[in-house]
């Protein structure tokens, strides 16, 4: 089965062409037939496309919106200069899976989108005011696109369901969740899924053997506490602000720092939150960019006070939720790092789990520092209490995958 799955953001359209199917997904044999990404939609957009084996395509045209977008993914898909394997028309896609943020409390599995899901995946619209507008733009592109052709919604919230109340829940009054649904959700729980699969397979073992820390470090981080193979906690909470220091988010504050600001700032309330989404985390104490590796060039090369700053705090932050992780688990088997962070950086892995002496977590310097940019590999001491792995995320595979199990109705094996 050929999948088409997209990723639609507030103003980009990731995609990837995956060729799966029952027999591939057990013997992981999967095929990526082709990927692409426009980025900047709704002005003069960059778009980047590639089918395997053939040179990426590279441009950039006005892109009006995502609707826009898609058709000049499905112009470039038919286009007989393409050669995407296997694909000649439309008609060879037989799948759509696509990545929604929220699927709230309702949605949980993997779903066949239909008029009810849609309104589902709508109702969750102010949880995730930023993200599910520009997933739906998605969706609604494709069905026009599309007709009739089954398209399957994968939930970042989806993992992480298994929480139980006493992690999910704010100490708020009750009566706040019961009425609006205010509780931890969590998010990245595809890529936390995939981690914990792809662990489980290097170990060789069943699911209800893994019990570790996985930490996705990219612009957008979170950390998640797997138990016997189920989320039992994570960082990030009702939104995705919550939690570890991110590119340009704060993450954990004292709720009180917004009453401070809209009282001694002037400030609306839409624009602390614009502040604490969009110019925070690294980007706000360097108060010179949001990408890790400037930061780390800053710092080696000019000795740079707040770029340092940045990126302790970073690190800091991440060692907590580890040690609280570790206390609430009562200890772990392994820690394992991915997104463009987790899978680039040596030294910022090595900064996370510095002075944690105590738990025995020791790395091999020589493999951490030759862990970039590979598809896995354990970074740890022989001697090292606690394992330590680098695993490159792939929410895609794991969204077609689900796509798949949905369309011929098998239950996830996972
Ligand atoms: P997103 O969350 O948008 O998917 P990524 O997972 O691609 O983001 O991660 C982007 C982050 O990864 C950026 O901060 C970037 O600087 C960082 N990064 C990528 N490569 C490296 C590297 N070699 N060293 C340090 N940071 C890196």
């Amino acid at each position: 089965m050929n999948v088409l799955v997209l990723n639609c953001g507030s103003s980009s359209l990731k995609f990837q062409i995956i060729q799966t199917d029952l027999e591939a997904i057990k013997n992981d044999q999967d095929k990526v037939l082709a990927r692409g990404v426009i980025e900047r939609i709704g002005s003069q957009a960059i778009i980047t496309l590639r089918a395997v084996g053939q040179p990426a395509l590279k441009t950039a045209e006005p892109i009006r919106d995502h609707k826009a977008a898609l058709n000049y993914i499905i112009n470039w898909i038919t286009d007989p200069n393409t050669k995407i394997e296997g694909i000649k028309e439309l008609s060879d896609i037989h799948a759509i899976g696509h990545r929604v943020v929220h699927g709230a409390e309702q949605l949980v599995k993997s779903v066949l989108i239909d008029d009810n899901v849609i309104d589902q995946i709508e109702d969750c619209i102010p949880l995730a005011p930023l993200h599910n507008p520009p997933n739906l733009k998605g969706i609604y592109a494709a069905r026009d696109a599309f007709p009739g052709l089954p398209q399957v919604a994968v939930f970042d919230t989806g993992f992480h369901s298994t929480m139980p109340e006493q992690n999910y829940l704010y100490a708020i009054p009750y009566q706040l969740y019961r009425r609006f649904k205010i509780r931890k959700y969590g998010f990245h729980g595809t890529s936390h899924r995939y981690i914990a699969y792809r662990y489980r397979k290097i170990k060789g073992i069943e699911r209800d053997k893994v019990n570790i820390i996985t930490l996705h470090l990219g612009n957008g981080c979170s950390a998640c506490a797997i138990k016997g193979g189920f989320s039992l906690d994570t960082s990030m909470g009702m939104t995705p602000l919550e939690g570890l220091v991110m590119g340009t988010r704060s993450g954990d504050i004292d709720p009180a720092i917004v009453e401070f600001l809209i009282h001694n700032e002037g400030a609306t309330v839409e624009e602390v939150f614009n502040v604490l989404n969009k110019r925070s985390g690294l980007l706000g104490i360097s108060g010179l960019t949001n990408d890790m590796r400037d930061l780390l060039e800053e710092e080696r090369e000019h000795q740079d006070r707040r770029a340092r700053l940045a990126i302790d705090i970073f690190c800091n932050r991440v060692k907590k939720y580890i040690g609280a992780y570790i206390a609430e688990m009562n200890g772990v088997d392994s820690i394992c790092f991915t997104g463009g962070i987790g899978e680039n950086s040596p030294e910022i892995r090595a900064r996370c789990l510095s002075n944690l002496d105590f738990f025995g977590i020791k790395l091999d310097e020589e493999l951490n520092q030759k862990a970039v940019g590979i598809k896995e590999m354990k970074i740890s001491a022989e001697d090292s209490r606690i394992e330590v792995y680098v695993i490159a995320t792939n929410e895609e595979l794991l969204i077609a995958r689900d796509t798949v199990r949905v369309v011929l109705n098998v239950p996830r094996i996972w």
